[in-house]
């Protein structure tokens, strides 16, 4: 494979974990756009359990616990944003209502039934999005919510290059009837889907993602890895404002049901 082609799979994990710590979140988002998903949940009191599934370093967590009662578990494979999110949540006094663990999304350590609300912002693509719509149902209390963000078509044709780019990152990427029609079958009722506005991106996102790469080039000059890495990153904005108009990232807002 040329280096053209290579994939963020095969650089080294560590290096790829401390470019992303530099930065608020790890996807798209905005705390704007977390409160207006939680404006859709209306099941929290102070005893509620909520689990955010993916945290990274807690962006959005941390809004979260501003603007929610209830309990965070914050989970994350990387070890260094787990680090980070507790640093975070103490530095704001929230550490008494939210701790961040590491642990896998594949085999979440929590009880059937426990959870009032699963948060989960750009990272349940890790296991697909209809597997984890089916494997966490069974953690939440009936009538419990899970909002979701993950990458989405908004159109049924679109331009080939970017068909070709996201069928290599992520085949399960699909319509938002098509997702919700996936919801509803897992055994949710969909409450409520919006389209992150495109300052998710460009503000939150790339600009930070930019400020982010200065940091990382000035400390590894010269490290071949690191500059292979970071070659790559343009492409993402590159290709997101020429078809923006065709994906992006969509909240989806359901509600767990008896089946
Ligand atoms: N929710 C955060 C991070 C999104 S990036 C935000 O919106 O800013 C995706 C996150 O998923 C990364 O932090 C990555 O470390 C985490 N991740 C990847 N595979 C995982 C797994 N199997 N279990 C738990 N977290 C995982």
């Amino acid at each position: 494979m040329s280096d053209k082609n290579k994939t963020i799979h095969e650089f080294d994990f560590n290096l790829i974990c401390e470019f992303f710590s530099n930065m608020e979140r790890q996807g798209p988002g905005s705390p704007e756009v977390t409160i207006r998903a939680l404006s859709f949940i209306d099941n929290l009191i102070d005893k509620s359990l909520i689990a955010d599934i993916g945290c990274g370093t807690g962006g959005q967590t941390m809004v979260l616990a501003q603007h929610a009662p209830g309990s965070i578990t914050g989970i994350d494979l990387f070890p260094s944003f787990v680090d980070i999110f507790n640093r975070n949540a103490g530095r704001l006094g929230l550490q008494d209502r939210m701790k961040g663990i590491v642990g896998s999304m594949d085999n979440l350590p929590f009880q059937d039934e426990e959870l009032d609300l699963i948060w989960s912002e750009g990272a349940i693509y890790n296991i697909g999005f209809e597997r984890g719509l089916n494997e966490w149902r069974k953690y939440l209390k009936t009538g419990g919510y899970i909002a979701i963000s993950e990458s989405s078509w908004f159109t049924d044709e679109r331009p080939a290059e970017i068909n070709d780019y996201w069928m290599d990152a992520y085949p399960e990427i699909d319509t938002i009837p098509n997702q919700v029609a996936r919801i509803q079958k897992a055994g949710y009722i969909p409450v409520a889907t919006f389209i992150l506005p495109e300052n998710c991106w460009t503000e939150h996102y790339f600009a930070r993602k930019e400020a982010a790469r200065e940091i990382f080039l000035d400390k590894y000059a010269g490290n071949k890895a690191a500059e292979e890495f970071m070659a790559l990153q343009p492409r993402e904005e590159e290709l997101y404002r020429k078809y923006k108009e065709f994906y992006g990232y969509v909240f989806f807002i359901a509600k767990k049901v008896e089946l």
